[in-house]
């Protein structure tokens, strides 16, 4: 097979060692790839090494590579920062929205997603590295806006989202991590039906595993670096 299966793989193979390693059913892990920046003949050609769910973070490339490859059908998910003229289209083309931290927001792409459509999957991206104020609902701010976000009809909370500060450490990973399977943890005592805790990338996939990750989001271990 292609090279690009070939990464594929050794992907699969990381985040099988990392499940056996951390006692995790491997079927509980999801390879979200990220194929931002990547042309759709890339993407069609991952989906012939057998993947199906992609992730994009800016809408422009969404729209257009959902529109070359419409009828091989992938799942799109967006992981990017949503701005508000942005929803309906994802509204209209995503299966999973992956970087919902505002109300606002999460109002428009219910609103938006078309009726007769399976309700839109949704994470809530929360921001667990307090030093930065990157994207994401503070974690005093999140059971509030998880419980105004879980009764929109046309979307599902299904859990919560983060890019932590970067880290060599893997024990530092770990602790990232783990503040957000706290947080859903909470959210669940409170009552809250989430199944999908999304993160771990490239560099830190295994100490997400470690902690519970359901879906993982990698892009330069299967597409190479972005230039
Ligand atoms: C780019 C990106 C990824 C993938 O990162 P890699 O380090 O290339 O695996 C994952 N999640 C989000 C939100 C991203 O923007």
């Amino acid at each position: 097979m292609s090279q690009l299966c070939d990464r594929i793989q050794a992907v699969q193979d990381r985040l099988q060692a990392a499940a056996r390693r951390f006692g995790r059913p491997t079927e509980d892990v999801q390879l979200l790839a990220v194929s931002k920046t990547r042309p759709a003949e890339i993407v069609a050609q991952a989906m012939d090494c057998g993947l199906r769910e992609f992730g994009e973070n800016y809408a422009s490339e969404l729209e257009e590579k959902s529109r070359a490859l419409g009828d091989r059908h992938p799942a799109w998910h967006f992981i990017g920062p949503i701005q508000s003229n942005k929803t309906r289209l994802i509204a209209d083309t995503a299966r999973w929205a992956h970087s919902v931290d505002r109300e606002r927001i999460a109002r428009r792409l219910s609103e938006q997603r078309p009726l007769g459509a399976v309700p839109l999957n949704v994470c809530l991206q929360v921001n667990i590295s307090e030093e930065d104020s990157k994207s994401g609902v503070a974690l005093e701010d999140l059971p509030a806006l998880a419980e105004a976000v879980a009764p929109l009809p046309g979307l599902k909370l299904r859990g919560l989202m983060a890019i932590p500060a970067p880290s060599d450490d893997f024990d530092e990973q770990r602790r990232a991590f783990a503040r957000l399977r706290e947080a859903q943890e909470d959210l669940i005592r409170r009552g809250l039906d989430l199944d999908t805790l999304s993160m771990g990338m490239t560099d830190d996939l295994e100490a997400a595993v470690a902690e519970g990750a359901t879906i993982v989001r990698v892009g330069t271990a299967i597409f190479g670096a972005r230039g």
